[in-house]
């Protein structure tokens, strides 16, 4: 088995497999693409009051490879991703998302507005956990592969995300909080091309989350210095 997945790992290196998203490093650490939004003064801005979202809980069902450091940095990523996807900012960024034509549009959005992406996100009805309505699920696996460029990469036919250890060390829980933004979003049914389509739901709303959770981050930093 170990060897069967070796090779797989191999393949999938050499070509792009579309049955597998892999996150790639070089997109978390240096993204030379800038998002934009719409903002109030355009007409075509939404206004996050005019649109219902639920709440969503992160909720982690198995853990495995995390311990010690690595798992409180984990259930900090958690902690703030919850902050995060519940934020009229997220919801804001969501509805007003604008993709490198200028259009109000994901890439790869299955014919979906952004309004429809923003309600079935915050649905979290996971392709393979459709009953879990308001929760984000997370089956993952701490991996190490110290050759690897890739971050994370998960398969459609399970629930499980692998997350490789090679870059979780290096990380900040907000990029950790970016990460499993990204790779949960495969798990409720987007996809991307290939790593450069930066308007794809799981980049775009990854890149929203990372964003949201430092700015979070360092206002919890300020708050604990203050109080
Ligand atoms: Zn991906």
């Amino acid at each position: 088995m170990k060897k069967l997945l070796f090779s797989l790992t191999l393949f999938s290196s050499l070509t792009l497999s579309s049955a597998e998203y892999r996150t790639e490093a070089a997109h978390n650490h240096h993204d030379p693409h800038t998002m934009e939004t719409f903002t109030q003064e355009s007409s075509e801005y939404i206004h996050p009051d005019t649109v219902q979202g639920d709440y969503l809980t992160v909720r982690g069902m198995e853990i495995t490879g995390f311990s010690g450091e690595s798992l409180d940095k984990l259930q900090d990523a958690f902690a703030v991703l919850e902050v995060v996807m519940n934020s009229e900012e997220f919801k804001e960024r969501v509805l007003n998302f604008k993709n490198s034509k200028g259009e109000r549009a994901f890439a790869s959005n299955k014919g979906l507005s952004n309004e429809e992406i923003y309600a079935l996100l915050m649905e979290g009805r996971e392709d393979l956990q459709p009953e879990t309505q308001g929760e984000m699920n997370f089956f993952l696996k701490l991996y190490n592969r110290p050759w690897s460029s890739v971050v994370g990469y998960t398969t459609p036919d399970t629930n499980l995300i692998n997350i490789n250890w090679k870059f979780f060390k290096g990380f900040g829980a907000h990029q950790v909080a970016g990460n499993l933004a990204h790779e949960w979003t495969h798990k409720m049914g987007y996809g991307h091309r290939s790593a450069k389509e930066h308007d794809s739901v799981p980049y775009a709303v990854g890149n929203i989350v990372r964003e949201l959770a430092q700015q979070q981050l360092k206002t919890r930093k300020f708050n604990n210095l203050v109080h």
